[in-house]
């Protein structure tokens, strides 16, 4: 017993060193090779130790500290056993086979294949199949399957691994079957990619390394802000700050939210944090707490080209000049619209001119309109409350059009206005408390930045 807490407070002040680690942590790869850096990163405060007790931590401190260390042997050699414990029941014996998930392969197939009669089979996947659906099954999987080492065919457990540090298994329980569900803690990190842009910001930032969702939920921000295709420019920047879960080990176990993004364009730099507001809705803001939700899309769809501005010009159909009361966005059939802001679906028809048309009312008498698409998305009707975003329909040529492409219309008190250029009414910045709570988080997220600025890749944020 005495050796054992010695040995567990002489490993302390190494221990106390080891978020330090996780600093040097990039990927989930590495961790391996990292971890065995440790006994340096332990010396490098070594002073010469003038007490006996002070020695023996530096001593403790060389030693590599890894599964097999002498300190994690000395802990093995002293179970704990007060006197008149009785020894512990003695695990029940199986018989583990483990299946190697392939092509085309599905859960009851394998456990056939794995002679698993099929009232066995059957009652045992109901019960993991709310757990674990079976479209979650991939080629490479493991499943693990304990059987009864009496009955070679009695199956005792089933386990598998949907991700990293989760894993979802059933039990014979009795007459019946248990599911039971464990996931690894998880331990945030921030990490932080930058990128030039060229060709885009999305593949940009994928291209940098950045998961594809978290890319696109980055370029759904700023579309707030930025028309990307009339605005982008060769050299500029795009830089994410965004978390990493790790587990204990630093095994990389899923990528977590974006907390920061900074967008250059020609030499000026837009930042935007990730905050939940004081009604509890999480959105994007600037440094002086303004929501970048709220207004207008610039762009009511993705990857468009503006064909055609507002203004006087000649109609390709008609042939004279005219008022274009609105803009093009040239775009493959199909394409999904969105509705540019908050509001309640005004008109869902067709017309001889627009074709499929949509008119949206929006609050401070705005009104947009969408038209030419080649169908209307389920649910719209006059009177559907719509949000920011959501798809309303998709591009198309219905009406007098020559070509897919998405005509857009914004009226302000009745009047048509011109979408690129027009400054609406802007949503409610934060205010006092609420204010002075994101600058606090966005202090913090920020010191957090600076230290990945100083070279390092990732950095192990407090767990929340
Ligand atoms: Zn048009």
């Amino acid at each position: 017993m005495m050796k054992l807490r010695r040995a567990t407070s002489l490993l302390l002040p190494a221990l106390l060193l080891l978020p330090a680690l996780h600093f040097a942590w990039p990927t989930a790869e590495q961790v391996t090779v990292e971890a065995a850096a440790l006994p340096d990163a332990a010396r490098a405060p070594a002073d010469p130790a003038p007490f006996p007790e002070e020695a023996a931590i530096e001593e403790l401190a060389e030693a590599p500290l890894t599964l097999d260390a002498p300190q994690a042997a000395m802990v093995e050699a002293v179970p704990y056993a007060p006197p008149g414990t009785p020894s512990p029941e003695p695990e029940p014996a199986f018989t583990e086979q483990t299946v190697t998930v392939a092509s085309g392969d599905t859960l009851l197939g394998l456990l056939t294949e794995a002679g698993v009669p099929a009232a066995d089979a059957h009652a045992a996947l109901a019960e993991l199949l709310p757990l674990f659906p079976a479209h979650r099954l991939r080629p490479g999987q493991e499943l693990l399957l304990r059987f009864d080492t009496d009955d070679e065919t009695r199956l005792m457990a089933l386990e598998i691994n949907p991700g990293p540090g989760h894993t979802v298994a059933v039990e014979r329980q009795g007459d019946g079957w248990l599911a039971d569900e464990a996931r690894l803690p998880e331990h945030p990190h921030l990490a932080q990619v930058d990128a030039v842009v060229t060709g885009g910001v999305f593949p940009a930032l994928v291209n940098a390394g950045l998961p594809a969702n978290l890319a696109y939920s980055i370029v759904r921000a700023f579309s707030h802000r930025v028309d990307f295709q009339r605005d982008l420019r060769a050299g500029d920047r795009v830089a994410v700050a965004f978390e990493r879960m790790r587990s204990e080990d630093g095994t990389l176990l899923r990528h977590g939210r974006v907390l920061y993004a900074a967008l250059t364009l020609s030499g000026q730099t837009q930042e935007i944090w990730r905050h939940e507001g004081p009604d509890g809705e999480v959105g994007w803001y600037d440094a002086a707490g303004r929501p970048l939700a709220g207004g207008f899309l610039r762009t009511p769809l993705n990857g468009a080209r503006m064909s055609s501005g507002y203004g006087m010009r000649r109609h390709p159909i008609l042939g004279y000049n005219r008022m274009h009361r609105g803009v093009d966005f040239a775009a493959p059939t199909g394409t999904p619209i969105y509705a540019a802001s908050d509001g309640v679906v005004h008109s869902v028809r067709r017309e001889r001119g627009y074709g499929n048309v949509i008119r949206i009312r929006h609050p401070n008498n705005v009104l947009t309109l969408y038209a030419h698409l080649s169908r209307f998305a389920p649910g719209m009707a006059a009177g559907t409350r719509v949000r920011q975003g959501q798809i309303i329909g998709r591009v198309g040529s219905t009406g007098m059009s020559t070509g897919p492409h998405l005509h857009y219309e914004l009226h302000v008190n009745g009047q048509a206005v011109n979408p690129a250029t027009s400054r609406l009414p802007a949503p409610p910045a934060l205010a006092g408390r609420a204010l002075l709570q994101y600058q606090t988080a966005r202090t913090d997220l920020n010191r957090q930045r600076a230290r990945l600025a100083r070279g390092l890749t990732e950095v192990a944020l407090a767990p929340q």
